[in-house]
């Protein structure tokens, strides 16, 4: 049995829904489906959940949306015409309408476009519609509640033969709808694929598959087949999109593969998602390359600290005292750095420097800023050596200069810190040395 997941470019209009009819009529397997709100249906167009929160800020300012509910109208009758003529959306729009205006909470007007995208999906397909408030739960600080949400789901969902979920959305212990995080109808899947123990998660969304490097850098980047779960968290956290980085969470644990397929090209088999001891016995030795820009680094140094016990925990604790969540900590014998996103020192640059000094007492502290990480990430890193050999190579002969190196002990990637006008370049050099069609393989026993 497959669990299968529409975005927003899927759910764009009443021709792209179609096309997801289609899909999940052509497979009797495709049982529970997960859909996104309406996205974009060209570059110039607006996410109907971007749509949702303009209503919100209109609730909170003149108590009443109307203006930004026209274009929610609009949509959705557009929809409704050319899927479902017999429905009268008009009036399950004005009650939600009336429903956002009297709640005047943010998350349940962006919960609303999940709401009415699944509603008219079942509709079109005969199927049930389940409402996910209730089944998906979150704690009073917004949290999901996973293994409850299992436990409904599964308790919920027994003997049903087909039915459509909002993603995006669940509740907390009071009944007030709660969101995750942009993009997370991902992870609403994940827990659906997970209570009904899928045999696999369907991701449908409008690409060929998980790509191998941002094709926004690398011209014509390779479509990965097969990457790990581990891998996968890596390349999403790191910036490659396609996946909410949460959404393998619910999954990996029963060992349910996530199948990355395109709505507009439905035969492709796109990118499997799976454990290691899934992964084909012959891989590339790099699976991808992903990177992120906009950190700064803070050098500190102090003769002796290496004699110092507790150095570590007191930079540390003025991060953490500052609310600064931090990306790396690469260290010498008398010298610590710390990679901080520089959206999170935002405005607090002066103070942490200021607390730093006055907690360490260092020799020197200084900062770097205008870099960019980049993660050379894949399994195969473990069992071949030279991996780092023809990253370093492959940056120096584009003279490109390495800031900051991190390996972690599990080998599964290289992080390195470059000037972020060096960016592009780095990622193009390091892709061609690892990504072309002659590029090694690493194979096992
Ligand atoms: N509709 C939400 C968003 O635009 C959630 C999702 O699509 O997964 O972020």
């Amino acid at each position: 049995m497959k669990v299968c997941k529409f975005g927003g470019t899927s759910m764009a209009n009443g021709k792209t829904i179609s096309l997801v009819a289609d899909i999940l009529n052509a497979d009797r397997e495709r049982r529970f489906t997960v859909v996104s709100a309406p996205g974009k249906r060209d570059k110039a167009d607006i996410k109907v959940t971007d749509v949702l929160y303009e209503c919100y800020n209109e609730i909170e300012s003149r108590g009443v949306c109307d203006r930004a509910f026209e274009i929610i109208t609009k949509r959705f009758c557009n929809i409704a015409d050319e899927l479902t003529p017999d429905f009268d959306i008009k009036a399950t729009l004005s009650e939600v309408k009336a429903e956002m205006e009297k709640r005047r909470s943010r998350e349940y007007c962006a919960s609303r476009g999940e709401y009415l995208s699944a509603l008219l999906l079942a509709k079109r397909l005969g199927a049930e519609f389940i409402d996910t408030a209730g089944l998906i739960h979150f704690d009073d600080n917004g949290i999901l509640l996973l293994e409850q949400s299992i436990e409904s789901l599964r308790e919920r969902l027994d003997g049903v033969e087909k039915a459509v979920l909002p993603g995006f959305y669940g509740s907390d212990g009071d009944g007030n709808v709660r969101t995750f995080t942009r993009g997370g109808s991902d992870i609403s899947g994940a827990i659906v694929a997970r209570a009904v123990n899928a045999d696999v998660y369907e991701n449908w969304t409008d690409v060929n598959g998980f790509l191998s490097a941002d094709p926004r850098v690398v011209d014509n980047p390779q479509i990965i087949d097969y990457l790990s779960y581990r891998e996968l968290r890596e390349l999403a956290y790191m910036g490659a999109e396609v996946l909410h980085p949460e959404s393998i969470f619910p999954v990996r644990s029963a060992g349910i593969p996530i199948n990355i397929k395109n709505t507009f090209n439905p035969s492709y088999k796109g990118t499997m998602i799976v454990a290691n001891n899934k992964l084909p016995r012959e891989h590339k030795v790099i699976t991808g390359i992903a990177g992120r820009k906009g950190f700064t680094i803070i050098n500190i140094e102090k003769d002796m600290m290496n004699s110092e016990i507790g150095f570590g925990r007191k930079v540390l604790e003025v991060l953490e005292e500052e609310g600064i969540s931090f990306e790396h900590v690469p260290s010498g014998i008398d010298t610590l750095s710390v990679v901080i996103r520089d959206e999170y020192l935002n405005g607090k640059m002066q103070k942490v420097l200021a607390k730093l000094q006055e907690t360490v007492n260092g020799d020197n502290i200084d900062i770097h800023s205008g870099l960019s990480l980049i993660a050379t990430v894949g399994h195969n890193m473990a069992s071949r050596h030279g991996t780092a050999a023809t990253l370093f190579e492959a940056l120096a002969s584009s003279h490109i200069n390495v800031r900051m190196i991190d390996q972690g002990s599990s080998e599964l990637n290289i992080i390195v810190g470059v000037d972020t006008f060096d960016y592009e370049k780095a990622i193009n050099a390091i892709y061609h040395a690892f990504c072309h069609e002659s590029a090694p393989v690493a194979s096992y026993r």
